[in-house]
């Protein structure tokens, strides 16, 4: 399997890129965003929970976190990878990734890691809210607390994959297929 964790601040392009490397790896996309913005949707207990941390930019707690990202997993036992689309987020998650991984008797390949200075985040946030509707998308506080929570407790997980010779950098300026591009060769430099 080919198993990757798309990692980077938010606004860096996890999203847009996901849909690229979906598309050419036949990948299945696992956005933990998305999960809980389709939960918020439909109302269920899960998404009233995440809600109340989203709205403010704070983390989902990781026990909450960690079993719906268990559970997507094992719902799609017949995929050739995943694409991790914000996750993990915390060392733990990337524990229990590893975990989870290891009972379907597979791990994560790589880590790309998009890198987007700050200020270049928050006008892509900013911008995004125009047509996202995202309510963490349109004010600057939330924004800088989703930058800071990501510094302080996002950012070290980069270690976890360095310990494991699986993380590499990705410049995320540029145009859209510029990055893809980068990715593209990363990814099939690891596989090679
Ligand atoms: P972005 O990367 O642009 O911030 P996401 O859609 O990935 O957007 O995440 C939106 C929000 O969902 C986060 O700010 C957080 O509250 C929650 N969330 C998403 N993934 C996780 C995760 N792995 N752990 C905890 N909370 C999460």
């Amino acid at each position: 399997m080919l198993n990757i964790v798309l990692f980077g601040p938010p606004g860096a392009g996890k999203g847009t890129q996901s849909e690229r490397l979906i598309e050419k790896y036949n990948l299945v996309h696992l956005s933990t965003g998305d999960i809980f913005r389709a939960n918020i949707k439909m109302e269920s207990e899960l998404g009233v929970l995440a809600k109340s941390y989203m709205d403010q930019g704070l983390l989902v707690p990781d026990s909450v976190t960690i079993e719906m990202l268990r559970s997507e997993v094992s719902k799609k036992q017949e995929a050739l990878g995943f694409i991790f689309d914000g996750f993990p987020r915390t060392n733990a998650q990337a524990a229990a990734l590893d975990e989870v991984l290891l009972t379907f008797n597979t791990s994560i390949t790589m880590m790309a890691a998009l890198e987007v200075e700050e200020e270049e985040l928050k006008r892509r946030l900013l911008n995004r809210a125009t047509t996202s509707g995202r309510a963490d998308d349109g004010d600057i506080s939330i924004i800088e607390n989703r930058i800071s929570v990501y510094n302080k407790e996002t950012a070290p997980v980069k270690m976890f994959y360095q310990n494991q010779n699986k993380f590499i950098s990705i410049n995320g300026l540029g145009t859209i297929d510029e990055i893809t591009t980068r990715l593209f060769s990363a990814i099939d430099t690891k596989l090679a």
